[in-house]
């Protein structure tokens, strides 16, 4: 049996706590690995050896710290097949939608290749006579990172690469149930010149993560997961005085109008609410037809293509599957019985993926795609997250009860519309409350060089993920005002060469 360590000041350190957490493959259902759940001594360890490599790095010139992210990123895409191979095996998504994953990460890490150019301040001249004001935008210190299972390698890539070219030291907390990818990114960063203690993993639960919230040592937390966990780091975080962004959980909604295409929004919907098994942040999990025709008609063309959907592992010869398993014996139970509740709560089951069975892999995390129509407001399915294979259609009759329903949901991570109509979708865009919007674009997940993140309770702070909220998030202004007395200027001769 495998067992996955710590990687702390520039090394793979066995846990010594003599506490472990069993990783399986969801594929199959076995344990291919036990990783260390670090004490909160082996946490401190890790601040310790990150705060003592602070100086030297945040006094390293930008460019200096930019090569090394540059030679991370070729790094990233010689490993990117091997990355994705570890994604599948720990988390059960397909390979190429691991391999697009590491992909949507590196852009991160191109992104903060940039970092000369954006960390730069600004400069006044003569804000008053013979005053100059500067800014200067410097690292933090110590920041942490806490993320979910569901993207080992791009949430984490969300966080580290803009901090570390700030100048910041890192610590990661990957999730437990996988974390091969990010211990190997931690080996490719130190392949790629970063100094020791530069960044860290440390593997754990809660035990370490309290110790990082609490720690006077750490400046900053990023944390993505669940939306009960991300308000208790937020609340605990900031009450010790950090800066934090916590990213929570969502219910995302596709608004299909009576004049979209309605081919084009079926696709759509299949690979937005199926893909990675509905467990990403962005999945659409509800779908809201505007009249009864278009539902009518939507519904029809949702069926035909969920009748060809491939469900079994993600790492297969040949020809590949569309979604894998969920990520746990746990989860997908838990994804079961909220199809029993949708059932009892009297939504239609339209397409049951309640008892599907992949041969040869019978005892894998599976739950086949399925449909729920009719689901109202009050029943559990719409109401909470479900983060499976389920997608739930609301039927509406007018866009304006549509942008009243999804304003009123908890969550507001992202949401799209599919229509034809320019005027509809501007009023969309402008009036719904939630933080990425997509006009005929499923997934309106921002590049890098934009910034990530929902709004209502999918998000805990003031700035979003990567782009320029990131770099915002891992520096610190200072605002610098300068008058000189005046210099010498008359005596400058004494320097020239002299003539006769
Ligand atoms: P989770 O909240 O269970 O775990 C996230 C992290 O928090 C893990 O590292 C875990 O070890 C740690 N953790 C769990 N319980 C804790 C506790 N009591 N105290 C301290 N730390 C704790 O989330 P998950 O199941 O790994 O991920 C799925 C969730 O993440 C979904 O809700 C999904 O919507 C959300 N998510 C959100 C985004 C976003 O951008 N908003 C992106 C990806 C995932």
């Amino acid at each position: 049996m495998q067992q996955l360590h710590h990687f702390i000041n520039g090394q793979s350190q066995p846990g010594d706590s003599g506490r472990n957490a069993p990783v399986y493959n969801p594929a199959t259902g076995e344990q291919s690995a036990s990783v260390s759940l670090a004490s909160a001594e082996e946490t401190r360890s890790a601040i310790a050896a990150a705060s003592t490599a602070f100086p030297g790095w945040s006094n390293t010139s930008a460019l200096k710290r930019s090569r090394i992210l540059f030679r991370f990123k070729a790094l990233l895409e010689k490993h990117s097949d091997e990355l994705a191979t570890l994604i599948s095996r720990e988390h059960g998504k397909v390979h190429s939608d691991a391999l697009g994953e590491v992909t949507r990460g590196m852009e991160v890490v191109e992104f903060a290749c940039g970092m000369p150019h954006l960390q730069k301040g600004e400069h006044s001249l003569n804000v008053g006579t013979g005053v100059d004001s500067h800014s200067l935008m410097q690292p933090l210190g110590v920041c942490a990172g806490i993320a979910p299972f569901n993207f080992p390698a791009m949430v984490p890539m969300w966080m580290f690469p803009i901090a570390l070219a700030t100048g910041n030291t890192f610590i990661m907390k990957p999730s437990e149930k996988d974390p091969s990818a990010p211990l190997r990114m931690a080996e490719l960063l130190a392949e790629a010149g970063l100094p020791p203690g530069v960044f860290n993993v440390v593997n754990g639960d809660k035990e370490a993560v309290d110790v990082l919230l609490t720690d006077e040592r750490v400046e900053a937390v990023s944390f993505v997961g669940s939306t009960p966990i991300a308000e208790y780091i937020y609340s605990t975080a900031s009450a010790h005085g950090k800066r934090v962004q916590a990213l929570g959980g969502a219910k995302n909604h596709m608004v299909v109008m009576p004049d979209a295409d309605l081919d084009q929004a079926a696709d759509a919907l299949m690979g937005a609410a199926y893909g990675s098994a509905g467990e990403r942040c962005m999945a659409i999990s509800v779908a809201v037809p505007i009249g009864e025709q278009t539902a009518e008609r939507l519904r029809d063309k949702i069926l035909e293509r969920m009748a060809t959907l491939r469900v079994g592992p993600g790492e297969v010869e040949g020809q590949e599957n569309d979604m894998g398993p969920l990520i746990s014996r746990v989860h997908a139970d838990k994804v079961i019985e909220f199809i029993d509740s949708g059932v009892e709560q009297g939504a239609e089951l339209v397409v049951d993926g309640r008892d599907i069975t992949v041969p040869g892999h019978e005892n894998g995390y599976f739950v086949g795609a399925t449909l729920f129509d009719h689901v109202r407001p009050d029943m559990r399915i719409y109401a909470e997250e479900i983060f499976g294979p389920v997608l739930c259609l609301v039927r509406q009759e007018s866009l304006d009860e549509a942008i009243a329903l999804i304003n009123a949901h908890e969550y507001g991570n992202g949401t799209a519309i599919f229509t034809r109509d320019g005027d509809a979708a501007r009023q969309y865009t402008t009036r719904i409350q939630v933080g990425m919007v997509g006009v005929n674009v499923p997934i309106p997940v921002p590049m890098a060089f934009h910034s990530f993140g929902g709004w209502k309770r999918s998000l805990f702070g003031p700035l979003h993920m990567h782009g320029p909220d990131g770099v915002r998030f891992y520096t610190r202004m200072k605002a610098v005002t300068t008058r000189w007395p005046d210099g010498l200027r008359s005596e400058a001769s004494h320097f020239t060469m002299p003539t006769l």
